[in-house]
């Protein structure tokens, strides 16, 4: 059996109108887990760059519950994913629970999750989403042509997975020696191959408000997975070449005997069709080299994924890469 210190990860932008009762069911769960697995914890809360009250109920939190609760503001939005990384990199404990502020995930599912890491041998506690919500036809499309291309092209098999993930101190580590500045969390957590079990989850209603996720997050994520995993799509561009070159050839023989025999292929049509095949399929390679470029510029300028304006009660533990 094991015992530890248990952080608590939440990344929240805009979630002001209900956090204060929300962080209330939270804290009573985490208060209620055994002490023989849960020896004392903290609560990291991340203000992604708010616009409403949120960094205000925050501070009425941390002067409330100065020794769990810590808060980091964000100087502006920089997206979940950075702030997921911020909490990582300022928790202290020996497991990390990350889960989203609006209650959709449900808070009771971490007395199973403990006690999966407390029993040993288990570093990393996925929850698997049991059944999908109320989604639009188009976004269940997207993420199954993402899953499909995920398990595919990149061999990882995150169908149904979440970011309501329990982690390991040795995992946190792990993590945080990653240098990608544009981490997919989920993604990653699976790569890193620690040993884990899964959870079956069933997602809630949001506490109040509407999901922060629009199609165009949505889509940059996608991109930002795909292309961190596997570099398929440049070669899919290769083969594409060598398909139109074949196809060329073929064609080209066929119009020289059409010609050597007097019959021409019908021009005008002919040739605007191949025309605009052609520059479609030259613009497509071109924006997939170009996907991979944008990520290889990003990564280069090796900015920071976060700036913090203010933090109550937290400081960054360092890592290797600070030394
Ligand atoms: N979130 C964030 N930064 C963002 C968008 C969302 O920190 O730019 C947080 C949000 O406050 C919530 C969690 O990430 O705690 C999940 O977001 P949301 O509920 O909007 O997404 P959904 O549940 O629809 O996937
Ligand atoms: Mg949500």
């Amino acid at each position: 059996m094991r015992q530890g210190k248990l952080t608590v990860i939440i990344p929240l932008y805009c979630e002001g109108e209900h956090f204060r009762e929300s962080f209330t069911v939270i804290r009573e769960v985490v208060d209620g887990l055994p002490a023989s697995q849960v020896a004392g914890w903290e609560c990291i809360l991340v203000d992604d760059g708010s616009t409403d009250g949120t960094w205000e109920v925050l501070n009425n939190l941390a002067a409330q519950y100065p020794e769990q609760v810590r808060a980091l503001r964000f100087s502006r939005n920089f997206g979940k994913e950075a702030a997921i990384r911020a909490g990582l990199e300022h928790a202290t404990g020996d497991l990390a629970i990350v889960m989203d502020g609006d209650l959709q995930h449900p808070p009771e599912l971490m007395a199973d999750m403990v006690n999966l890491w407390a029993a040993g041998g288990i570093d990393v506690v996925n929850t698997v989403k049991a059944e999908r919500g109320n989604e639009s036809l188009l976004y269940r499309l997207g993420v199954y042509g993402f899953n499909f291309l995920m398990t595919r092209a990149a061999g990882r098999h995150l169908v149904g997975d979440s970011d309501y993930k329990l982690l390991d101190r040795k995992v946190i580590d792990a993590f945080l020696e990653l240098r990608e500045r544009r981490a997919f969390f989920r993604g990653l957590v699976n790569w890193m191959g620690f040993r884990g079990a899964n959870l079956p989850l069933h997602i809630r209603e949001r506490a109040a408000g509407k999901t922060k996720f629009n199609v165009k997050n949505l889509v940059r994520l996608g991109l930002t997975a795909l292309t961190s995993f596997s570099t398929i799509a440049l070669h899919f561009v290769t083969i594409l070449g060598f398909l139109f070159a074949g196809a060329s050839f073929l064609l080209g023989v066929y119009t020289f005997g059409a010609w050597l025999l007097g019959g021409a292929v019908e021009g005008f049509t002919t040739m605007i069709l191949l025309q605009l095949i052609v520059g479609s399929v030259i613009m497509v390679a071109l924006g997939i080299i170009g996907e991979y470029l944008s990520i290889i510029y990003t990564e280069v300028k090796g900015r920071p994924p976060y700036f913090l304006a203010e933090s109550i009660h937290a400081e960054k533990r360092t890592t290797h890469h600070d030394e």
